[in-house]
């Protein structure tokens, strides 16, 4: 029966920057806990080959905290059950291990690496899967303490008896079944006297109260060995449920050459947490609705049962959609700070172009038309610099407008021009002409293009003086 209390958990190890697939893992977890009313659970999985590398550990919560998935329980937040930090945790480990010595349920293993890739080598060829013989399981305490006394290095071992089975209900993938004899006996303490990763993520999950274990389907094959372990300690046994893994697009593992990215890649490229939030419950997952959602909506409607049980794969144009969306849904300051931080390659800073009293008309007229925070200063660029900087498409409408169009566009500025229908009504009026005729050439003369935000907007940020500078040049460059 499941525990009264949803406690859901993330547990990175801190080897690298966190990127889209384990920062998935994350999300799902903080969703379910938010959906539940439950408890969402950091664990720092920082075992001593990843001691030193704190700067993992501080770059993963800036990172989760930068997403707005901000634990309830982990480091810097105490639930009664830390540490949190595996680290910090390896007398616990120990009485655990004793426990298990002391049941006879493990024992120490003298085999060499050399002896078990032999071993290893010799099943492998006689068509059976590798599993340890068995050998050290039954020294008698003399030969051990012989063994000891020469300072042999010796690893623990649990004991798994053949005919042991272990049966548990995959919250995703359904009924799973595992049986002793293809596991064999496994190594729980390695001969550095630090323990086996799988034994200190199944004790941690019981004494942290876990009641859910939500992560990636490579870790399904360790269930049923964490399951054996927390029944022989008479630990509590968590749900377990094992999700599909993000592949590429063509459905090799997810790489750099796939176009996968760090979560501080993203955050540095420009993208919005709104945007990878909403691509990642997306991934894997399915919603009823394909509207943009706030994170406490993502959370409402999560659900268990719509995760898929098919790899998902990474798909760079869908992250781009919702960075759009997310751009849609922002705050108008933030939008002002998200642009003013970047800095594109051409160094352009929209500080130097959009005068701060127009700040917010500027983002309420560009937004539309961005996806990247560079964008916006192409747009600055294009509206504040002297003259715009003219595209091919738009030479050619401005060319077959001709210079008697900007001429009579000019004559209609002034009195009753400031809205900008109006002015339109008047121009098309004068020039004699209508519809794209008369929209296209007022467009690429203004901006230089022939796409971009709506014109009535760009009309008000431009003001009359600009406006009157960019017609003139229309008709200079067509009369010359
Ligand atoms: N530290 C493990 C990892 O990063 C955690 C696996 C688990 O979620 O149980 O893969």
């Amino acid at each position: 029966m499941a525990p009264a209390t949803l406690k859901t958990r993330f547990a990175p190890s801190p080897t690298g920057l966190l990127h889209l697939g384990n920062v998935r893992t994350a999300l799902f977890n903080y969703l379910l806990a938010r959906h539940g009313g439950g408890v969402f659970l950091l664990r720092i999985e920082d075992t001593d080959a990843t001691r030193g590398e704190e700067r993992y550990e501080r770059a993963l919560q800036e990172d989760l905290r930068w997403l707005g998935l901000e634990w309830d329980e982990g480091p810097g937040r105490d639930g009664g059950r830390g540490p949190y930090r595996q680290s910090e945790r390896q007398a616990l480990y120990q009485t655990h291990f004793d426990t298990l010595i002391q049941r006879g349920l493990a024992y120490p293993c003298f085999c060499t690496e050399h002896e078990l890739k032999l071993a290893r080598k010799a099943q492998l060829s006689a068509g059976r899967p590798p599993r340890y013989s068995g050998r050290c399981y039954g020294l008698d305490p003399e030969t051990v303490r012989a063994y000891r006394a020469e300072g042999r290095p010796a690893t623990l071992r649990f004991h798994v008896p053949e005919e042991a089975q272990v049966r548990f209900e995959d919250r995703v993938r359904g009924p799973q079944q595992f049986s002793g004899a293809d596991m064999g006996d496994f190594v729980i303490r390695r001969s550095d006297g630090t323990p086996a990763f799988f034994f200190s993520n199944a004790v941690d999950d019981a004494l942290m109260g876990v009641s859910l274990v939500l992560r990636g389907e490579d870790h399904l094959s360790n269930t049923p060995r964490q399951i054996l372990l927390l029944q022989a300690l008479g630990l509590p046994v968590p749900e377990y449920a094992h999700m599909a893994l993000v592949v590429a697009a063509d459905g090799a593992p997810l790489s750099k050459r796939h176009g996968s990215r760090t979560v501080q890649e993203l955050r540095e490229a420009g993208f919005l947490p709104g945007a990878v939030v909403n691509y990642l419950a997306r991934l894997g997952h399915t919603y009823e609705s394909n509207a943009w959602m706030p994170l406490e909506a993502l959370a409402r409607d999560f659900a268990m049962d719509r995760l898929h049980r098919s790899p998902a794969r990474f798909d760079m144009a869908q992250l781009r959609h919702w960075q759009k969306e997310a751009v849609l849904h922002g705050d108008e300051d933030n939008l002002w700070s998200w642009m003013a931080a970047a800095r594109p390659g051409d160094g352009c800073r929209i500080q130097d172009w959009v005068p701060e009293a127009a700040r917010r008309d500027f983002v309420r007229t560009v937004r539309d038309n961005l996806t990247l925070p560079g964008d916006a200063c192409v747009w600055a660029r294009r509206l504040y610099a002297e003259t715009p900087d003219y595209s091919h498409e738009a030479r050619q409408v401005m060319a077959e407008a001709g210079a008697g169009f900007f001429q009579a566009a000019l004559e209609c500025l002034g009195p009753g021009a400031e809205d900008f229908r109006e002015y339109c009504r008047a121009v098309g009026e004068r020039a004699r002409v209508k519809g794209k005729a008369l929209y296209m050439p007022l467009r690429a003369a203004l901006t230089g293009q022939t796409t971009g935000p709506e014109m009535a907007r760009l009309w008000a940020l431009l003001g009359t003086e600009r406006v009157r500078r960019r017609l003139q040049a229309g008709v200079d460059q067509l009369a010359a």
